[in-house]
């Protein structure tokens, strides 16, 4: 099973000198590739490729500006066309949007391959360097695991840090157990659970927003191309790292949870970017960063031998009565709880919502993905994912 493992790391003056300038001219490739194929189809109509891209990266080597292409390794700038290439299949199937220029200040990354780095007792060696990379090992890689890609990205904030990828052989599938789980983005809290429990979003959080819109609103304040503004462009992103960083621990920490506790998880499949647009949920969504929670139960339900169920995001999770089925036609943001018109029921929305997606997420595991939930008029449709694989919408 393929696996990466991240870890913090601490370059030499001479290390940080070249992966700068490797990532500097990983950007200028990517962009200059992006830039070549957007012209190529908007005065031309024609489609570039990887492969064409490829042959340009070799004469742009040869161009007497660019000859600071042959001073770095040069598998970073092959890789970084091959993501420019998925990028753009993204894009043709609907998945992604446009591809983006990268810019300087959002840091980058630089991905190496086998033949770009070696592995010697323990110890990671880029192409170029003479030194291995100084590494804060803060787990241990799986016995007698080796790294088959590396991944070397600067933040914004300066930190740097190294993805290892390796092949892991170890079954570390779980003993089955019964229970099953629905879950529901919260709006006051971060996730409810069908159970009742609700999760609240890491300790501290509303403390380091506070800083973070401080910090935004004197970057604002800061003359262009200043000093001054690189200052507090770095304040900023240094507050955004630890927002990122407490959010993403306690993601795995619930996540990791979830799946040992449950067989079953079913969650809705939201399009996250949709929701954001609502301001009232925009900061509860995006803290709550429901896409990483999702892709962490996905990978994590493989590893382990659960099953992880996504319904469709137009289920009216939250409008349907649990015990009879009722659905009400309106119910506003701000309606923490509710009776049902029909059996007088009294509802919390977030739990009731779980746990109606727990009721669907049975259906679809028992009887299949084209069922439907009973009765009311859904107009999408359920979409099913076993163990982590997934099942395109039929269209
Ligand atoms: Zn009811």
């Amino acid at each position: 099973m393929e696996k990466t493992y991240r870890y913090r790391f601490y370059p030499t003056l001479e290390q940080e000198t070249l992966l700068r300038r490797t990532i500097g001219c990983v950007r200028l490739v990517f962009n200059k590739a992006l830039a070549a194929r957007t012209e190529a189809w908007y005065s031309r109509q024609e489609r570039v490729d990887y492969v064409q891209t490829s042959a340009l990266l070799t004469l742009w080597k040869k161009e007497d500006d660019l000859q600071f292409l042959n001073e770095v390794s040069c598998v970073p700038l092959q890789q970084t066309l091959r993501h420019l290439q998925s990028a753009f299949t993204n894009f043709f199937a609907g998945r992604a949007k446009y591809p983006n220029f990268k810019k300087k200040r959002n840091g980058g990354s630089a991905e190496f391959t086998k033949s770009a780095f070696r592995w010697k007792h323990g110890q990671v060696y880029l192409a170029k360097c003479s030194e291995p990379l100084s590494i804060r090992w803060s787990r241990h890689l799986p016995k007698g695991c080796e790294p088959t890609t590396i991944t070397v990205k600067l933040e914004p904030s300066g930190r740097w840090f190294v993805s290892l990828r390796i092949d892991d052989p170890t079954d570390k599938r779980l003993q089955p157990v019964d229970k099953s789980v629905g879950l529901d983005v919260g709006i006051s809290s971060l996730v409810t659970l069908s159970t009742g429990e609700k999760i609240a979003n890491p300790k501290g959080f509303d403390k380091y927003y506070h800083k973070l819109t401080k910090a935004q609103k004197t970057l604002t304040r800061r003359k262009k191309d200043s000093r001054n503004r690189d200052k507090a462009r770095l304040k900023v992103a240094r507050i955004q790292a630890k927002i990122c960083d407490s959010r993403i621990d306690h993601l795995h920490k619930l996540t990791t949870r979830l799946v040992r506790e449950n067989q079953t998880i079913v969650v809705e499949d939201l399009a996250v970017k949709n929701m954001v647009k609502n301001p009232k949920l925009a900061r509860a969504i995006s803290d709550a960063s429901w896409g990483e929670f999702v892709r962490q139960l996905e990978y994590k339900a493989k590893w382990y031998g659960r099953t992880l169920v996504k319904i469709d995001r137009w289920f009216p999770s939250s409008k349907r009565c649990g015990n009879c089925g009722h659905v009400v036609e309106r119910l506003p943001l701000n309606v923490r709880s509710w009776n049902c018109p029909n059996c007088g029921t009294h509802h919390d929305r977030d739990i009731n919502a779980a746990q109606n997606i727990l009721a669907v997420g049975h259906t679809v595991t028992v009887c299949g993905a084209s069922v439907r939930p009973d009765g009311h008029k859904s107009k999408g449709q359920l979409r099913k994912t076993v163990q982590g694989k997934k099942q395109k919408p039929k269209s």
